[in-house]
This record gives structure tokens, sequence and C-alpha cells, in this order.
């Protein structure tokens, strides 16, 4: 079958605009996409938290998850299926003392010490949303109201790659809805306006567009084709190189009742909860904003400033 490859974002071009900015933002750390962060770039990160946290809803629950996760609930939630080729796993050396020691040993003696690895029951957390179904699993029935959560994680995705818009280990903010399908269809599109209010603010030109998640593979095809159809995902692109495709910054998800009957997450009826996320990529957001303003934040127009107080 011959699908059109819609999944997949745009490559951006060969020399990239965006390399100008790199030294103002980062300093290399021997990895594509692995970078550390300016004094000036974490300002913004720290300022842009700070403006996502102002427009929390009331009734929200805060969580603040480490970089690694449970290696089984990432396997429950069906990640091999839909991104085998994106997942970081933890492994260590484990064992006696002489067992480490001979690993260990074999690299001071220019020889391979990885082969004595074992793979860990941990994973690197690739969505800041996940470990929170469980979460509120563990609870019972989700009550009438529904959940509200605040959620957010350093994650890392194995998508290595020379543009500093597509990063190894970046951070996502999310607020996350649990409910009926009534209550997650209004909070999706209560959020796509908030969001666009938001990027306003900012002074940041932005496209909303209906989207797909880049599925892994043949089979990801199909399922990125199902998932468009459903209308299940868009995303806030703003353009970072003038009038190229835009780069995908937020992001706003209806997961129907996949998390609720993966993690036997019901409503007092029985019947699973339905769950929605709307992701913030707080690394391409500062990039955005650095892209769009210029190199220089006190040279950043007055009300992006006043908005982050910067
Ligand atoms: P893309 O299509 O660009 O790969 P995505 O569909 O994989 O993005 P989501 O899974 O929706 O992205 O993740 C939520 C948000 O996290 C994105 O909107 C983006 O802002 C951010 N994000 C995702 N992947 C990366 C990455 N490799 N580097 C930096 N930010 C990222
Ligand atoms: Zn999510
Ligand atoms: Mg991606």
């Amino acid at each position: 079958m011959n699908m059109p490859v819609l999944n997949v974002p745009a490559a951006p071009p060969a020399t990239d605009p965006l390399d100008s900015l790199f030294d103002t933002l980062f300093r290399p750390m021997n990895a594509q996409g692995v970078y550390a962060r300016t004094g000036a770039y974490e300002s913004v990160v720290e300022a842009l938290a700070a403006l996502i946290s102002s427009r929390r809803e009331e009734a929200t629950e805060v969580f603040r998850f480490p970089p690694v996760m449970s290696r089984a609930h990432l396997e429950r939630h069906g990640y091999l299926k839909s991104f085998p080729n994106l997942l970081g796993c933890v492994s260590c050396l484990e064992g006696s003392e002489a067992e480490i020691r001979a690993a260990a040993d074999r690299h001071l003696a220019g020889g391979d010490w990885t082969t004595g690895l074992e793979t860990a029951d941990l994973v690197l957390t690739p969505a800041a949303c996940y470990p929170v179904y469980p979460i509120a699993a563990a609870r019972g029935a989700v009550p009438r109201s529904g959940y509200r959560f605040d959620v957010a994680c350093d994650c890392f995705r194995r998508e290595p790659s020379p543009h500093l818009d597509r990063l190894q280990s970046f951070r996502m903010r999310e607020y996350v809805r649990v409910g009926t399908p009534e209550q997650v269809a209004a909070f999706r599109e209560s959020w796509i306006a908030r969001a666009t209010a938001l990027a306003d603010d900012l002074g940041l030109p932005y496209t909303v567009e209906q989207a797909s998640d880049p599925f892994f593979g043949r089979l990801g095809q199909i399922m990125a084709f199902s998932q468009l159809e459903q209308s299940l995902k868009f995303e806030l692109l703003i353009p970072l190189r003038g009038a190229a495709a835009g780069t995908a910054c937020m992001s706003f998800n209806y997961h129907r009742e996949h998390f609720g009957t993966t993690w036997d997450l019901r409503l007092e009826d029985g019947e699973p909860a339905h769950t929605g996320c709307v992701a913030f990529g707080m690394d391409r957001l500062a990039v955005a904003l650095f892209a769009t303003h210029g190199a220089h934040i006190a040279d950043w127009p007055a009300p992006v400033r006043a908005a982050l107080k910067l």
C-alpha cells in the first residue's frame, strides 16, 4: 500500500537559520540534542513556567516527576507498540563486587565495559503525563467532577538531530484532564483558546493544525491515519525559520478511553474514564521566543517582557 507519509515532521533545511542562536542558548555536551543551557535561556524557561502556572485552573493537583519511570508501567502504556524507536532504557552494572569490578576494569584496559550492563526496571520518561494515570487509578473510581492535573518532567526521546528545536532531552509541562468524554472535550477546547491567548501574549506567530503522532513503522502509518480521522491531536505550530513549516510547540491531545482502559481508571458508572492533555514544549517555546524576538532579551517587545516579568 502506497500511503503518503504524513506523520513525519517536515525536515528543516540543511543550513539552519536557527543555528545563529546556538551560542546564546546552549553549550555542547558531546551529544546531539543534549545541551547545557545558558542563564539567559534558563531565565526564559523559568519565566514561561511561571506564566503557564498563572493560567492553571482551579482544583488542579500538581505533580513533578523525576526523569525516569517504571519500565513495567511504560510497557503497559503500549509505548513499545507506538514509539519503540524513541525509547531510552536504563541499564546498570549489577552483581557482586567482583563482577562489577571486572566490567569496570575492562574499560580501564581499553575494552568494552558496557557488555556487563543489565537492563534495569526503569526507563527514561518520554512524556510528562504518563506517570499520572496509575496514580489516579490507584484511588478507585474517578469522582463526578473528574480530575485536573498539572505535571512536568524532563523527557527523553531518542531522536538525535543537529537542529536546536529537536532535542533528545527536553522539558515538557502538561495540564491533564480525566473524566467523561464531555469533560475532556470541553477541557481541550478551552485549552486551545487559552493556549493561543498565551502565544498572543508572548508575541509569537502560530497556526493550530490537526496532527498525528509519529507512530513507528508501517503499522504506525495506519495508527496515524486513524488518529487524524478522529481528530485526536492538534498542534500549535510556530514558524521558526521564516516561511518554512512551523515547529510544534504545544499539543492538544484526546486519548479517548485508551488510558482509562489500560489503567482500569473508571468513572462511578464503571465506564472507563476518558483522558486528554495539553502539552507545552518548554524548550521549544523558549527557542521560539529567541527566534522570534532576537538574541537579546532586553530588546524584546515591552509587552512580551511584561508578560514574562523579564
Ligand atoms: P514532533 O512532531 O515535532 O516530533 P511530537 O508530536 O512528537 O512533536 P508531542 O508528543 O505532542 O510532540 O510532545 C509534546 C510537546 O513536546 C511537543 O508539542 C513539543 O513542543 C515538545 N517536544 C516533542 N518532542 C520534542 C523534541 N524532540 N525536542 C524538543 N521538544 C519536543
Ligand atoms: Zn500528555
Ligand atoms: Mg516527535
